[in-house]
């Protein structure tokens, strides 16, 4: 997300660019409103910036753009990819071809290392957090709204900190709980997964097809061929022309 760094750069204050964060990252729009009257009171005219200047909420903000960060994994991969090449930005050309072909395959051996070790039914960063929603689901309570309709009401557990005691509402015909998480990430949430075991189902069902060990498998499953020495590369004319004669000597 860039748009809290031009913030920052606009207005120089952290406390600001986490709030901009913690706004722009809430699902729910009861907290997207929390953070921007606390945007407000400390600085009207950044609320104002972000709600109507810079860009509209719905093209920043998780809770307003309607489910559509669902299917564009393509600015995540993109994003990946950069701070996996950062250190290729000022090599020569044929050092950043052969520093981005080395890194790439790099990348896909460590992949496919962790796949061939791991030992769970999920990629582990998956099944890191499926546990972790399920060691949460044991504390809600569930009461069934209407059955026929699939709705049900979950009442978070209490935590240490005084925190939890909050309703959230699935509903299984639509695919949707009110915490927006199971329909954004297509990954159950504690309260999906509270549901699903006060009704004797398996929940790990409810895991999207991109989260699974076949999908990750998929995803690394490119080869890629030695490089041959540069006497067998295919000459080809870009009608480049190179101003600078520093440049031209790399
Ligand atoms: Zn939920």
């Amino acid at each position: 997300m860039h748009l809290h760094m031009l913030f920052d750069v606009m207005l120089k204050l952290s406390r600001l660019k986490n709030l901009c964060w913690l706004a722009g990252y809430a699902r729910q729009e009861y907290k997207f409103d929390k953070f921007m009257n606390q945007i407000w009171e400390l600085n009207p005219k950044a609320h104002e910036w972000l709600m109507k200047k810079a860009v509209e909420p719905s093209q920043w903000a998780l809770s307003k753009d309607g489910g559509y960060r669902w299917g564009i994994t393509s600015t995540n991969m993109a994003e990946y990819f950069n701070n996996a090449f950062r250190d290729a930005r000022y090599l020569p050309i044929k050092a950043c071809v052969e520093f981005t072909f080395n890194q790439t395959m790099e990348l896909f051996l460590e992949s496919r290392k962790l796949l061939s070790d791991c030992r769970y039914p999920l990629p582990k960063y998956s099944w890191d957090k499926y546990v972790a929603n399920q060691h949460k689901a044991r504390g809600h309570e569930v009461q069934i709204f209407h059955e026929a309709n699939g709705f049900y009401t979950v009442v978070t557990g209490r935590r240490p900190n005084k925190r939890g005691g909050n309703p959230h509402y699935v509903n299984f015909r639509l695919g949707t709980c009110s915490c927006q998480k199971w329909k954004e990430l297509r990954f159950p949430c504690s309260h999906v997964i509270a549901t699903y075991y006060s009704l004797s189902m398996n929940p790990t069902k409810l895991i999207g097809e991109v989260h699974t060990l076949d999908a990750y498998v998929q995803t690394y499953s490119g080869k890629f061929q030695p490089l041959r020495h540069p006497r067998y590369w295919a000459v080809v004319d870009c009608n480049f022309t190179i101003l600078s004669a520093r440049l031209a000597k790399k």
